[in-house]
C-alpha cells in the first residue's frame, strides 16, 4: 500500500474526528501514487493514522476511511454497511438511505434502498475505483433486485470524474412506487434528481400534520409533492404545488391518485415568478428549494437570493398563518437562517419561531464533522402587522 505524510493541521483534522484532509496538508506522497488509490495515512513521525483514498483533483485530498491498517474491500464495505443498517433498524419502513457518505463513516458513497431496489453514487475517485467490491458488498448486504449507479452528480466534476448512469444489476424497474411514512410515492430512480426521492425530509413532512386540517397550502419547490401531499392526507382543503420541473409535476400529479388524494393544483413555473405574481394568500406556505449557496465564496449572493425569496412568500402567508421553509445550504448557518427570515420580515409581520428542524435519521450529524449537517429547517407563524388591529403599537 502507498503511503501519505500528512502535516500536522492534517493530522489534527483526523484526531478530532474528521475524515479529509486538504491538499495543502500533504506533506509527502510517492512520485507513484495515482488518483483514487487506497493509502496508508501517516504522521510527520511515521504514526498510522488509517487508511483513505487519494485524489490529486480535488481540494480535500485524502478521505479516511478507517482508522486502522485494515485492507479496503468487500469485507470492509460490507461491514459498514450492516453497520449502518443497525443503526437504522426500526426506525425507517423499506426505503430510505442506507449508506450517507461521511456520516457513515464512507466518505463519497451514498446507497439509498427503494424497497427491493438500491441505487449507489460514487461521489469521489476513490468510490469509483472502489466500484467493484461496493457492489459486491451491496449485493450480499441488501439482496437487492435491482442496483442503479446514479454517477450524474455535478460533485463528481470537481473529483475529475465523469457523469454517468448505469445499470449494475437488473431489471430495473422505474417508475416505481415506493412507501415513506403513510403515503405512496412515484419514484424514478434512473432519471429523478439526487437518486430519485428526498429521503432528508421525510420526517420533517409528518409535521404537517400539526397545522394542515382545513388549510389551504402553497408548496413551493415540490417536487413530486413531499409536504403538499401529506397537507392534504392530513386535511387540507387544498394544496397548489409549484415547480419548474414538468417531469416533477407529471409524478406530483400521480402521487395525488395514488393516494386517493383530492384538492390539488398543479402550477409549473419559477418560484420566483409564481411568489411575485400570485395574489392569494394561504393557511401554509412550504419553501424548499435548491441550495442557493454552492460555495463558502458565494455565500453573500445566495443569502440575497433566500432574503429576496422570504420577502415574497411572506406576503403569500395569511395573517397568523404558516410558513415551512428550508435550507439544504451548508454554508447557509442556523443562525444565519433565522436572520434571513427577520430580515426579509422587517416592517411588515412579526414572526413566531414554533420549531427548528433539521434532516431525518438516515442522514446522520456526525459532531465532529460539521459539512454533515446541512439541512436547516424553521416553522414559523407570520402575524401581519396591519394598520387598524394595534399589532403595530408594540
Ligand atoms: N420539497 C420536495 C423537494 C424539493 S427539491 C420534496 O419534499 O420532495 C427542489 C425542487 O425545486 C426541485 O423539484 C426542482 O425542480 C425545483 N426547482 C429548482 N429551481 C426552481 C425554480 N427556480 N422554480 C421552481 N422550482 C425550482
Amino acid at each position: 500500500m502507498e503511503r501519505i505524510e500528512v502535516d500536522k493541521g492534517g493530522e489534527e483534522s483526523i484526531v478530532s474526528g474528521h475524515l479529509w484532509v486538504f491538499s495543502n496538508q500533504v506533506r509527502r506522497r510517492p512520485p507513484s501514487i495515482q488518483d483514487g488509490d487506497v493509502a496508508e495515512i501517516r504522521t510527520e513521525r511515521g504514526r498510522l493514522l488509517g487508511v483513505g483514498t487519494y485524489n490529486s483533483k480535488s481540494l480535500i485530498a485524502v478521505r479516511l476511511l478507517a482508522r486502522e491498517g485494515v485492507p479496503i474491500d468487500e469485507a470492509f464495505f460490507f461491514r459498514r454497511i450492516v453497520d449502518a443498517l443497525q443503526e437504522r433498524a426500526g426506525r425507517f419502513g423499506g426505503s430510505f438511505r442506507v449508506v450517507n457518505s461521511e456520516s457513515d463513516f464512507l466518505p463519497g458513497l451514498v446507497i439509498d434502498k427503494y424497497e427491493g431496489q438500491v441505487v449507489v453514487q460514487l461521489l469521489t475517485y476513490g468510490m469509483e475505483r472502489l466500484k467493484s467490491p461496493i457492489i459486491d458488498a451491496v449485493r450480499r448486504s441488501l439482496s437487492p433486485s435491482a442496483i442503479v449507479l446514479r454517477n450524474d452528480s455535478m460533485s463528481r466534476k470537481e473529483e475529475g470524474l465523469p457523469q454517468y448512469v448505469e445499470v449494475a444489476q437488473g431489471p430495473v424497474v422505474s417508475p416505481s412506487v415506493i412507501t415513506v411514512g403513510p403515503l405512496m410515492f412515484l419514484t424514478d430512480i434512473l432519471g429523478g434528481h439526487k437518486t430519485g426521492f428526498y429521503f432528508d425530509q421525510s420526517e420533517n413532512r409528518l409535521l404537517m400534520k400539526e397545522f394542515s386540517q382545513n388549510s389551504t397550502i402553497l408548496d413551493v419547490f415540490s417536487y413530486t409533492g413531499g409536504f403538499g401531499l401529506y397537507g392534504l392526507y392530513f386535511g387540507a382543503r387544498s394544496a397548489t404545488f409549484v415547480d419548474a420541473s414538468l417531469e416533477a409535476l407529471d409524478m406530483c400529479k400521480e402521487n395525488v391518485k395514488l393516494n386517493n388524494l383530492k384538492g390539488a393544483a398543479f402550477v409549473k413555473a419559477d418560484g420566483f415568478d409564481f411568489l411575485k405574481n400570485s395574489a392569494e394568500v394561504y393557511d401554509i406556505v412550504v419553501l424548499d428549494p435548491p441550495s442557493f449557496i454552492k460555495s463558502k465564496k458565494r455565500t453573500k449572493e445566495g443569502e440575497r437570493g433566500y432574503i429576496d425569496l422570504h420577502k415574497k412568500a411572506i406576503r403569500r402567508v395569511g395573517d397568523g398563518a404558516i410558513l415551512f421553509t428550508f435550507s439544504c445550504s451548508f454554508h447557509m448557518k442556523r443562525s444565519r437562517f433565522r436572520d434571513v427570515v427577520r430580515i426579509a420580515s422587517y416592517g411588515g409581520a412579526d414572526i413566531f419561531l414554533l420549531r427548528e428542524l433539521s434532516q431525518a435519521g438516515d442522514h446522520p450529524i456526525l459532531l465532529t464533522i460539521p459539512e454533515t449537517d446541512y439541512l436547516k429547517g424553521l416553522i414559523v407563524r407570520v402575524q401581519k402587522r396591519s394598520k387598524g388591529t394595534g399589532r403595530e403599537a408594540f
